[in-house]
Order: structure tokens, then C-alpha cells, then sequence
């Protein structure tokens, strides 16, 4: 799975974790875009690396981003986020791995489910309960793969179509020194806060590719493609089928341009519309590999034909990063007039 894709001579990770002048995440998601066009996995295996990046990076201690940094830019050292467990999907705040502090670090104890790049990655990004129930008592570590204690399971067979290697994660007693806690004790939801909530514009661009790809392939298709003495697209049932999936790809891409760009200037104030963003790209690729297989008829299903493997990882994207039940709730909570902004609670779910 390629890491190091490069970007109008950038690789992709520096428009990500380069210094405050020279990111871009629009420009980061525009190439995101473009890999997911062609796979879909590629562009995922890119974004979870960037934004586990990315995270390092405003959260690590200097000394620990320094030595990292470099590995970490070319690919060199593999990244994983582990939030999800068996009984804390959506709801962080039910974390159970346990953090419990010795006098050579902390000691972790449990296992995250559902780990992309779980089975070969280095470095670890662990939420842990530190502390009281809730989201007040997780703090975030940056776990050495390769330390004593860590296993990690075999690659899941899941819903087949994204590649991505995903396994799970046991701690059995495994000791982290202090010095690779992210941020601050009891504080590892704002640390996971501002993961999701980059990860979900992140998502919104794989989504946005692979709504593309398969408006492409099905209108080649309804092209070339004749019924009733015409090409399918000039029968109006088909061809305002491609019009509205197009006109919604668009919107998709404009609102995903406006979360970028409010995310650079404030990830704080860039919650709501990031969910936006994520809710409306995926529910739109959803719609596009649909219809697209639907244009197709049968022929969707020959061996080798894309378009409903395309369905079934449209339908992923809905799920990673904060299902799109908990995006509506997120957006839910911003229109209730007393809330000051959505609580982590209301935004931080899952990642995928
Ligand atoms: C391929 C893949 C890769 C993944 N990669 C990672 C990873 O790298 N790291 C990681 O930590 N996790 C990862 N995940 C896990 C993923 O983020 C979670 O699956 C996701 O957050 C949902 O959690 P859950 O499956 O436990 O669903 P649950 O939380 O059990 O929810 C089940 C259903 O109930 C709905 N629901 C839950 N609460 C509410 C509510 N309050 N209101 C309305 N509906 C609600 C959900 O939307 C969903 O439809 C991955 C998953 C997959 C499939």
C-alpha cells in the first residue's frame, strides 16, 4: 500500500504536517481526491498515515516528533490510530484500555478492535482510560508497535473492498514512558477531537473521488450504450440520473473546499462543517456507485467490473470516521440554540 504519493512535487504528507504557511489540506484533499478516483484503499492507507502524522506532530513532545518526523514523512515507520474497542465504537467517552501509572511509565492493559494498518504498523496512537469515567478520563499515547506486550491480531476479512489491512491490538501489561503521552493526562479527547474531525474531511475527499469514478464509468456506459434505438443518456430516467449525481458532486466538492479552509484557519470552529462535509460526500458516493450500477444493469456484475465493488466501499465510507448517524447528531446539536459548540461528546466517535 503506497504511502509516499507525490503531488505536484510535494509528498502528500507534507500538506499535511509541513509548518503553518506552507499547509494545505485543500490541496491535500484535491490529491486525495484523485488517488481515490483510481483506488480507494491507496487513498485511505494515505490519509490514515497523515493524519496519525499530523497528530504526532501537534501533540508529541518535540524531541519525540524530531526523532520521528523523518520516518515518518517518507513512510518509513507505519502509523495506526486505536480508538475502537468492542464496547466503544461511537462512544469514545466507554473506552476501557486501561493506562495505569508505574514507576517506569504507564501500563496498558486491553484491546482495540478494528485497527487500518493494526497487522504491520510501528508507531501506535493508544486512547487509554487514565482516569474518572468519560471523556475527561482518556489520555492519548504513542506506542512503540514493537514493545513487549503489544499483539497484533490476524488482518480481518471485512466487508470485501477496501483493502486496507485492519486487524485488532492487545496490550498485555505494556509499558509506555511518559515522555509518549499526547498532550496531557486525562486530555487524550482533544487530542482525538481534532484526529476526527480532520479525518472526516479526509473521508469526504475519498468519498468525493470515488463518486467520480463511478459517474465516469456510467456514463461511458449510457454513451455507448443503446436501448429503444438511442443511447441510454439521452432517455430522460437515465440521464437526469447522472445530472443529479453530478450536480451533487460538485456541491460535495465545494463544501469539502470550505471545510478545508476553515480547518486551516481553526480546527475548533471547523467541527460542524467538517461533519458536513463527511455526511454529505458519502452520502453522495453512496448515491453515485448506486446508480452507477443500476445504469450498468447486469453488466455491473461481470467478474472484474468495478462498479459494485465500488458500492460496497461507498458504503465503509459511511460507516469510518464517525458513522453518519453521529455526524447528524453533531449537526443536530449545533442547532440547539443554547449550545456554545457541539461537546466532544457529541462529536468524537470512532475512527476509521
Ligand atoms: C474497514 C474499517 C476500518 C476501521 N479502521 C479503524 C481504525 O483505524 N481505528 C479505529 O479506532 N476504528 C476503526 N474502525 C472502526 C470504526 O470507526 C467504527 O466501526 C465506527 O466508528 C462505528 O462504530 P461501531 O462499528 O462500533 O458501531 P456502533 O457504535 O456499535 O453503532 C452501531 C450503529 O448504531 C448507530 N448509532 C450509535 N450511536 C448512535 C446514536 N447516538 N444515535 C444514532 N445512531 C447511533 C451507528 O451509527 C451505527 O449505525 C474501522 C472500521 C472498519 C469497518
Amino acid at each position: 500500500m503506497g504511502i509516499q504519493h507525490e503531488h505536484d512535487g510535494y509528498r502528500l504528507i507534507d500538506l499535511v504536517v509541513a509548518d503553518d504557511d506552507k499547509r494545505s489540506t485543500r490541496a491535500f484533499c484535491e490529491a486525495l481526491g484523485e488517488v481515490a478516483e483510481t483506488s480507494v484503499d491507496t487513498a485511505e492507507s494515505i490519509q490514515v498515515q497523515a493524519f496519525a502524522a499530523n497528530t504526532i506532530r501537534r501533540h508529541a513532545r518535540p524531541d519525540l516528533w524530531g526523532r520521528l518526523s523523518a520516518p515518518i514523512r517518507t513512510g518509513r515507520l507505519r502509523l495506526a490510530n486505536c480508538l475502537s474497542e468492542a464496547n466503544s465504537g461511537s462512544d469514545l467517552a466507554a473506552i476501557e484500555l486501561a493506562a495505569v501509572a508505574g514507576d517506569d511509565g504507564y501500563v496498558l492493559t486491553g484491546t482495540k478492535t478494528w485497527v487500518a494498518h493494526g497487522p504491520d504498523a510501528d508507531e501506535l496512537i493508544v486512547y487509554a482510560r487514565t482516569g474518572v469515567p468519560g471523556l475527561g478520563g482518556i489520555t492519548a499515547f504513542l506506542v512503540d508497535a514493537h514493545s513487549p506486550g503489544v499483539i497484533a491480531g490476524p488482518t480481518r476479512e471485512h466487508l470485501a473492498g477496501l483493502a486496507i489491512p485492519v486487524s485488532e491490538v492487545t496490550f498485555d501489561r505494556v509499558v509506555v514512558p511518559t515522555e509518549r503521552i499526547l498532550g496531557r493526562v486525562n486530555r487524550g479527547a482533544r487530542v482525538a477531537d481534532i484526529l476526527l474531525t480532520q479525518g472526516r474531511i479526509g473521508l469526504a475527499a475519498c468519498a468525493l473521488g470515488l463518486g467520480r469514478a463511478a459517474l465516469d464509468e456510467a456514463t461511458r456506459f449510457a454513451k455507448a450504450h443503446h436501448r429503444f434505438g438511442h443511447p441510454l443518456i439521452e432517455h430522460q430516467g437515465v440521464g437526469f440520473k447522472l445530472a443529479d449525481i453530478a450536480t451533487r458532486l460538485e456541491a460535495g466538492r465545494q463544501l469539502l473546499h470550505h471545510a478545508c479552509d476553515r480547518f486551516d484557519e481553526n480546527p475548533d470552529s471547523a467541527v460542524l462543517v467538517c461533519a458536513q462535509a463527511k455526511l454529505f460526500a458519502t452520502d453522495t458516493a453512496m448515491a453515485a456507485t448506486t446508480d452507477a450500477v443500476q445504469v450498468l444493469g447486469a453488466s455491473a456484475y461481470l467478474a472484474g467490473n468495478r462498479a459494485e465493488e465500488r458500492m460496497r466501499q461507498a458504503k465503509i465510507l459511511q460507516i469510518l470516521q464517525g458513522t453518519n448517524e453521529i455526524q447528524r447528531r453533531t449537526i443536530a446539536a449545533s442547532l440547539v440554540p443554547a449550545a456554545p459548540r457541539p461537546a466532544p461528546a457529541m462529536t468524537a466517535a470512532a475512527i476509521g
